[in-house]
């Protein structure tokens, strides 16, 4: 049995740098996911480069960036990647495939709180998506870039990565605002020789689309969330998996940080931060409901939480199966264990 294994690169959600930088503070989130000699990335959260090379891996080995959303916490170190991991590179390889999010297409609806309505940034490209994301990204770097290539004719990142826009199935009603979670069922976003990766549409509003993405092979099978709220889009891909990485936060600790005070922006995060993520209770019952044979929670909010509390959250929850709450640079095995039903 080859190599099927996750490897926690980094397990904080949330743009922010947790503080205090204790022990128990985590890096961005970012999950490796390890298929033999290959490995796949999924988000590349805050320290995602460094991480990966913690880890042990090397820029030859990867077969993929895997992009759940366009939220800064899952893609701030997209360009440290590219722009360091070229270097791991010689142009000989396969071009590494990024894949994620299109353009939104519509930017979402001003908050009903708002007294004075917000200038968007950019509006001439409001909501790019993967491909212009990684454009523009690159473009930005024009100048280091452009003496890689001219004066150490280096192959650029342009020609090692190749960023592509997953293109939601037609039929299902979608609309990023009126209805960005329909029910529906997991399509194939990639495959190679190891591996087929399908995503769902999950539900984290405003932002749109969301994904969750389930890797498959013939020796095991691991979902992961992405930044949702409890959703049966989830639960279907999670079905019977090996292994599943669900996000979680802290309520209590929402409440406790956004709601003492009366304002509109304690208001308008409180109410974000319940239309759009999962508690740990929930995040146990999605494993349950898709028989799930083991759960790791990551993407864990507030990031500097002692693992210890939330090890008591699953416990005071009660879950039927292993819960996991790995730190970063963790192993988790999505071999599969079970004797496979005939
Ligand atoms: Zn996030
Ligand atoms: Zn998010």
């Amino acid at each position: 049995m080859s190599d099927h294994r996750i490897v926690t690169l980094g397990t904080a959600g949330g743009p922010r740098w947790w503080t205090p930088l204790d022990a128990h503070s985590r890096f961005g989130i970012s999950t490796a996911v390890a298929v033999g000699d290959r490995v796949y990335l999924v988000d590349a959260g805050l320290g995602a480069g460094r991480q990966f090379a913690r880890a042990g891996f090397t820029m030859d080995r990867l077969g993929g960036v895997f992009l759940t959303h366009l939220h800064s916490d899952h893609t701030t170190d997209l360009l440290n990647l590219a722009l360091f991991g070229m270097f791991g590179l010689t142009g000989d390889e396969p071009r590494i495939p990024i894949i994620g999010p299109g353009d939104r297409g519509a930017l979402p609806p001003v908050s009903a709180r708002a007294t004075v309505p917000p200038r968007p940034v950019a509006p001439q490209l409001p909501t790019p998506g993967t491909a212009d994301m990684f454009r523009l990204l690159m473009e930005s770097q024009a100048t280091d870039l452009n003496d890689r290539v001219l004066d150490a004719l280096r192959p650029s990142p342009t020609e090692l990565f190749e960023a592509r826009d997953i293109v939601i199935p037609g039929g299902l009603g979608y609309h990023p605002n009126d209805a960005p979670t329909p029910d529906m069922a997991p399509f194939t976003v990639f495959e190679d020789d190891r591996v087929r990766v399908d995503a769902v549409l999950v539900q984290h509003p405003p932002i749109a689309p969301a994904f969750g993405f389930r890797f498959t092979s013939d020796e095991g099978s691991v979902a992961i969330s992405g930044d949702t709220a409890k959703c049966d889009n989830m639960v279907r891909l999670a079905e019977g998996v090996d292994l599943l990485l669900h996000e979680a936060i802290s309520f209590d600790w929402v409440a406790s940080t956004y709601g003492g005070r009366d304002d509109e922006t304690s208001r308008a995060s409180i109410d974000h931060h319940r239309r759009s993520h999962t508690s740990v209770e929930e995040a146990i019952a999605v494993a349950h409901e898709a028989g799930a044979a083991r759960l790791a929670l990551h993407h864990l909010v507030p990031g500097h939480l002692p693992t210890e509390s939330w090890l008591r959250a699953v416990a005071v929850a009660g879950a039927e199966l292993e819960v996991v709450v790995p730190a970063d640079l963790e192993t988790v095995s999505f071999a599969r264990q079970r004797a496979l039903a005939f």
